[in-house]
């Protein structure tokens, strides 16, 4: 968070995303952590995940809705206090009919073409929408962390073209957006994955260990497979321990025969399919037996996890599943 504040630069306000169970790691704690690090503004993808960050946070912090104002949510954003990111005619219309004077903002479509109101449509609305004084005018870059065609130069023009002279906070930019300096972060950003500790944020702290009891060891023998499918044989004498955890958990399956286990800076490849609730890794060379492995911690990061799986951080981290056991151990002052 401070670094990411850093980054964010002076008299820019740095928002916490927290969406996906705060990326997987546990909504409420994540967003305590991160209020105790001074964040005053959270973002939640739909309305249901504001009622775990506002239990966590208490009526103060302000949270918004990328959603916007679903159909059948009035209730919960009235009661929870959330900030619905208006994303159409119909949704303004929506939430101005229903909740009258409650707070909300605006989210724009700058190019990505996913959510948001496109120039039109912003255009029709623009003079109704800034009478009613949005809290906050967004919008969310497609290629912050791989642009290869000048694409975000794009979006940047087009935002500030649809809110130039507006008189509303602005908020462009994601964790790879504010790596893209100044003329992205406006008066608010809104990091998510920077926070977490994966790429494309390289100067993020490595947050999470990611650690599985070893329940079993065994010896394997010469020509033993093992496993499901029996995809793995030992040519050598090996020494094999079978740790809690699985694909039920979000240990992806293509790691199977791929990745790497780690114990003390040791690597003890995976041997034979995952499976869903347990996993057999080569600890052979180790000098004790463990009491646990370590899918993600010093020895290795989110996105060595994510390369070998073939995938991003971001799927990892919100894959991890409801069975861990998840300590917090607090964040450094601001
Ligand atoms: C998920 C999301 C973010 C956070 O993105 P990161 O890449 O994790 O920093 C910000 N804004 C919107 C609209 C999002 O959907």
């Amino acid at each position: 968070m401070t670094a990411l504040d850093r980054a964010s630069g002076a008299g820019v306000e740095t928002g916490a995303v927290v969406k996906a169970d705060g990326y997987g790691l546990g909504a409420a704690e994540v967003a305590r952590t991160l209020a105790r690090a001074g964040a005053r503004r959270f973002f939640v993808a739909v309305a249901e995940e504001g009622a775990a960050i506002r239990a966590a946070l208490g009526p103060g912090p302000e949270i918004s809705v990328f959603g916007g104002h679903m159909a059948g949510d009035t209730g919960l954003i009235a009661d929870l206090g959330l900030v619905p990111m208006l994303n159409s005619p119909e949704q303004f219309a929506r939430h101005l009919a229903a909740l009258p004077g409650h707070p909300f903002g605006i989210q724009l479509d700058s190019g990505m073409n996913r959510l948001g109101m496109e120039p039109a449509d912003w255009a029709a609305i623009r003079a109704d929408a800034l009478a009613a004084e949005p809290r906050l005018i967004m919008s969310h870059l497609a290629c912050s962390d791989e642009d290869t065609t000048g694409f975000n130069r794009k979006q940047l023009a087009c935002f500030r073209d649809m809110t130039e002279g507006c008189g509303v906070p602005r908020s462009l930019s994601a964790t790879g957006g504010i790596l893209l300096g100044p003329a992205y972060h406006f008066e608010i950003t809104r990091p998510g994955i920077g926070l977490y500790g994966a790429l494309p944020f390289t100067e993020a702290a490595p947050v999470l260990r990611l650690s599985l009891p070893v329940i079993q060891i065994r010896a394997v023998e010469p020509g033993e497979s093992v496993g499901y499918g029996c995809t793995w044989t030992a040519d050598t004498r090996r020494i094999v321990a079978t740790v809690a955890g699985g694909y039920a958990d979000g240990i992806l399956r293509y790691l199977t025969n791929r990745g790497t286990l780690w114990a003390d800076g040791c690597p003890c490849p995976i041997l034979g399919r995952v499976s869903m609730d347990l996993i057999t890794a080569d600890i052979t060379d180790l000098p004790d037996i463990p009491d646990a492995l370590d899918l993600i911690g010093p020895d290795q990061s989110v996105d060595e996890v994510a390369a070998a799986a073939r995938t991003i951080g971001y799927e990892v981290l919100t894959s991890l599943g409801p069975r861990y056991t998840r300590r917090h151990v607090g964040a450094a002052a601001p």
